[in-house]
């Protein structure tokens, strides 16, 4: 279950790696994947609409156009987002909007009900939905269940400051299995549950909450880097990546690309870019920073606000650097398909991935495995996103430091070619490591592993419901 479901169109699910990761398991066991259908009416909505696919069938739900903006606008990006990447300025605290949430939970967890059965193994994913595994068991449900959480958990002190902390985490507490992108999310969420006193920790780092047992694990998604790999050579012949590379000279790229967000670190981005130029005068007209920002959540006053500012702030330091035939920064406000995407992280000579806070942040690992081995960029990479966990071999900065990031931005464009070769061996040797499909296989091993264990996998108190359903089912789909 996750908010976003692949179009069903042509009976296929969307490329973005996740997606194929996520679609791959379910073709492999038979399964359900359930969400949001992208759109709002202005009554109450119909049942969801289902298209079989194969062995999967897609189930997706309007939502009522104010229940939507409550749940999504209001709770889920006011309110969780910013709080989870460390942002209380940011937070905006109304009760419509948290009632909104939980109702939106509750109404979802209703149209799942008569699509589910006893031995479905239920894998719910984000901040959209931490309630969900709570309103299914009270509905009766006693099936696996478990959460991954694709954004970071902050510490007690921080995360305490959301609305309904506390039912929050009593929520996160009915799954059998919550995952995390890192360590620190893990044990900032056992910190969490500590402070609150909810449940006891048990053997093995599993918890207790009555007769409750669930795991906290850490569970870092993954790339297919060799998909990527072979996406970013062929791409050499792209239109846009040849128009791109004519219109450099030889000048050298360093490539930004992150969606329009407060936690991506652009401003800053920016301006430790300037710092760089400004103390290097020698690699004036030399390089090319290209910032590829597609807009999101436009809605969301905190995002038209930073659209503007961003902009301004990219402009401004065109017109105090650039020359008359050089444009320092090369800003644009669109989406660039992952094939030219592949041949722009290529071609680049930096990457640079510095954002405030970042549950994982894929772009890095994109970066990693689009390069050539025999001649690697670097990466540079804030430690506060994710992938720093797995990626220790990139420059890891910290993004606020305006000047030690110019400082690596100028040590990675004169990196000698052997230690461009080593840091990105060792990169690459965690990217296949660790790839899409591991992840999906290790979280589902740990929502099976109790099952293995006898814990109880009974079906929901009125089974008779939801027996109807006509979809093609197999077994439980841990692996
Ligand atoms: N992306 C893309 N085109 C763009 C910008 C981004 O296809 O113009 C993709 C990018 O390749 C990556 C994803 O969007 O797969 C962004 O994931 P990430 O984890 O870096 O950040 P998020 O947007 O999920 O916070």
């Amino acid at each position: 279950m996750s908010n976003r479901v692949p179009s069903t169109k042509d009976g296929t699910a969307s490329a973005g790696g996740l997606a194929v990761a996520l679609e791959g398991a379910l073709r492999s066991h038979g399964g359900l994947w359930f969400g949001w259908s992208g759109k709002t009416v202005d009554r109450a909505p119909d049942p969801p609409e289902i298209v079989q696919s194969g062995n999967i069938t897609f189930a997706v739900m309007d939502l009522p156009k104010r229940d939507f903006d409550l749940y999504y606008g209001g709770f889920a990006n006011r309110a969780l987002w910013p709080i989870c990447h460390y942002r209380l300025d940011l937070m905006q605290i109304d009760r419509n909007h948290t009632e909104g949430y939980f109702r939106v939970n509750r109404a979802f967890a209703q149209a799942l009900a008569p699509l589910l059965r006893p031995d479905d193994v239920i894998w719910i994913h984000d901040y959209h939905f931490i309630p969900l595994a709570a309103e299914l068991r009270a509905l009766g449900f006693r099936n696996r269940m478990g959460f991954f959480l694709h954004i970071p958990w902050p510490p007690s002190d921080i995360a305490s400051a959301l609305p309904a902390y506390c039912d929050l985490l009593q929520g996160l507490a009915s799954y059998d299995v919550v995952g995390f992108h890192t360590p620190q999310d893990a044990d900032n969420f056992r910190g969490c549950l500590i402070r609150e006193k909810i449940g006891q920790p048990i053997e093995g780092g599993s918890y207790k909450v009555g007769d409750h047992r669930f795991q906290i694990g850490v569970f870092p998604v993954g790339i297919d880097h060799a998909a990527f790999s072979e996406t970013a050579r062929a791409a050499q012949q792209n239109p846009l990546v040849r128009r791109m590379r004519s219109s450099m000279g030889d000048r050298a790229l360093i490539i930004g690309v992150d969606r329009l967000d407060y936690s991506k670190g652009i401003r800053e981005r920016i301006e430790a870019f300037s710092c760089f130029i400004r103390s290097n005068p020698g690699f004036r007209n030399r390089v090319t920073y290209l910032q590829v920002t597609p807009k999101s959540r436009s809605e969301v006053p905190e995002y038209k606000r930073m659209q503007h500012e961003i902009a301004e702030h990219a402009g401004w330091t065109n017109g105090n650097l650039g020359e008359v035939d050089w444009t320092p920064i090369r800003y644009v406000n669109r989406s660039v398909g992952h094939r030219a995407l592949a041949g722009l992280y290529r071609m680049a000579r930096v990457g640079l991935v510095t954002p405030l806070r970042d549950g994982m942040n894929l772009v890095a690992k994109e970066y990693v495995a689009a390069q050539d081995g025999n001649d690697p960029g670097v990466l540079i990479l804030s430690r506060f996103a994710g992938a720093a966990y797995e990626l220790e071999e990139a420059i890891l900065v910290n993004p606020y430091d305006t000047e030690g990031t110019a400082a690596a931005i100028a040590r990675a464009l004169n990196m000698s070619l052997q230690e461009r070769r080593d840091r990105w061996s060792a990169m690459m040797a965690r990217l296949q490591a660790n790839g899409v499909d591991d992840w999906c296989r290790n979280f589902l091993n740990a929502l099976a592993s109790d099952l293995v264990a006898g814990a109880p996998a009974a079906g929901p108190v009125e089974p008779g419901r939801r027996k109807s359903s006509s979809r093609a089912r197999t077994a439980p789909m841990p692996g």
